[in-house]
């Protein structure tokens, strides 16, 4: 797996001009069942990839906290929201919470994250591939794919089954 993770931003960016003139038109005349065809391309896709031999996710780009993940985690952690904001967070450009530094700070060293249960809404929807109307996230998922080789195959996939 490491390899693939290695070697995902090169096949990322050698397959960045045919994604974008893909996500191009599928942006223009998204197929009526779009959403079907990317439950199962994600469904099958997960059914094989297993996240804990990988997490290249929760170690190169941290997720947004949105308030109402600070107020869980917090509780979780029986911390006052702003001492679980002065200790794991700091606001980015776009004034979104998110992580101080990354590897992100929950995740261990056997790829188990230890708030799992309690995760950022972000963290448990990545990659984002089962979402309905995908073809609305097509900039992220033009950069996911250089993250996440589960998403870099159900885009691969995508564009053999889906004729536009
Ligand atoms: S979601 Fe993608 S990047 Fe994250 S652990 Fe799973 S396969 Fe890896
Ligand atoms: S909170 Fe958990 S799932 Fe989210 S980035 Fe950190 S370790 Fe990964």
């Amino acid at each position: 797996m490491q390899d693939i993770i290695n070697n995902l931003p090169k096949l990322a960016k050698d397959k960045h001009k045919e994604n974008k003139s893909f996500f191009t038109k599928l942006k223009k005349k998204p197929p009526k069942q779009l959403d079907y065809v990317m439950q199962e391309l994600h469904e099958e896709e997960f059914n094989r990839t297993d996240c804990l031999e990988c997490a290249n996710c929760c170690k190169t780009t941290g997720p947004l906290f949105t308030d109402k993940d600070v107020v869980r985690i917090a509780k979780h952690f029986r911390m006052k929201q702003q001492q679980f904001i002065d200790t794991y967070l700091r606001v980015d450009e776009e004034n979104d919470y998110v992580l101080q530094s990354v590897p992100c700070t929950f995740l261990g060293a056997d790829n188990y994250c230890s708030i799992y249960d309690v995760r950022p809404k972000a963290c448990s929807e990545f990659p984002h591939t089962d979402r309905k109307k995908f073809q609305q996230i097509s900039n992220l998922t033009l950069k996911n794919v250089a993250i996440c080789p589960a998403a870099f195959n159900i885009v691969e996939e995508m564009k053999k089954r889906i004729k536009l």
